[in-house]
């Protein structure tokens, strides 16, 4: 099937592929087949979200129509199952368009924006991963979909031990948990094609941008005088240079650590100062 720009552009024609190549996987095959599905793209574009599954909602209503439009990346997370991920008693929640809580202060990130941050890293298959911020290891699931390898770091040793025994009850075996400060990266494995931190740091920490190869890309949220937190992506360039971009305002919890804020308290403090009787921790993921 030929796609033109302009279809490639268009999230309902997202969507559109979307719904045909889940009623192509769904129909009935082989010798015990039943009646075939007559529905079509048209009807199901008109109808069908309340009777197809939650994953499948999050990937139409939450990403594609967000403007999420890496095929590898919608595709990740229609594998991955993000409730093995989040607590126990917030399974329900586990398709829901926000982040959840995970204990210890922290949270598992929004689908969007795990979303958004893996498609800002522009992998195409085969590269070697850095993680900062493992939490549950969720967003460490989807990028193993697509990367050969995935080495992810949490500073909280409690976090890391529950994602790690997640990771391997599900079978992610080329995802690496190490329990540590991130913001001083990882080096035996370096270097990285890409990085990816999942807290906010005051700025982008030097021994991160040291372990990308020419060519790799770095997302993180980072301190921003104009919008308090931003989604940059740093790509490194063969010449030396860094190219540095803004991609959107987000919010994160604090990036905690050598090259990242000293401690949770100064970074409260910091963030009050901003914006004053306005700001509310719980608003921060
Ligand atoms: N990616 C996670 C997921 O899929 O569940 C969500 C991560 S949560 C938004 C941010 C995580 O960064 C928290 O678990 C926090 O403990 C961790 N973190 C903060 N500072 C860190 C550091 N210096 N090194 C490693 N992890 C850090």
């Amino acid at each position: 099937m030929l796609t033109s720009m302009a279809d490639r552009d268009d999230p309902r024609e997202h969507l559109r592929r979307f719904i045909r190549r889940s009623l192509d996987r769904n129909q009935p095959a082989g010798r015990f087949a039943g009646p075939r599905c007559e529905a079509s793209e048209d009807s199901v574009m008109k109808s069908v979200n309340p009777y197809i599954g939650p994953r499948d909602r999050m990937i139409i209503e939450q990403l594609a129509a967000k403007g999420v439009r890496d095929e590898r990346v919608l595709d990740a997370m229609r594998h991955v199952a993000r409730e093995a991920f989040v607590p126990e008693e917030l399974r329900e929640a586990a398709y829901a368009d926000q982040p959840l809580p995970l204990g210890e202060g922290q949270t598992i990130s929004q689908p969007y924006i795990v979303g958004a941050m893996t498609e800002a890293l522009g992998l195409e298959g085969g590269e070697n991963v850095l993680e900062i911020g493992t939490g549950s290891g969720y967003a460490a699931a989807v990028l193993a979909h697509i990367a050969r390898v995935v080495h992810s770091i949490e500073r909280i040793p409690a976090l890391a031990r529950r994602a790690r025994e997640t990771l391997r009850r599900l079978g992610y075996d080329r995802v690496e948990v190490i329990e540590g400060d991130g913001s001083l990266g990882w080096r035996p494995a370096a270097p990285y094609d890409a990085i990816v931190a999942t807290a906010e740091g005051p700025c982008i920490p030097p021994s991160l941008r040291a372990q990308l190869k020419p060519g790799g890309r770095l997302v993180m949220p980072v301190e921003d005088a104009a919008c308090g937190q931003a989604l940059v992506r740093l790509v490194r360039g063969t010449d030396g240079e860094d190219h540095v971009e803004s991609i959107q305002p987000v919010r994160f919890v604090p990036l905690i650590g050598a090259e990242g804020w000293p401690d949770e308290d100064a970074w409260l403090a910091k963030m009050r100062a901003d914006a004053g009787e306005s700001f509310s921790r719980e608003s921060y993921r």
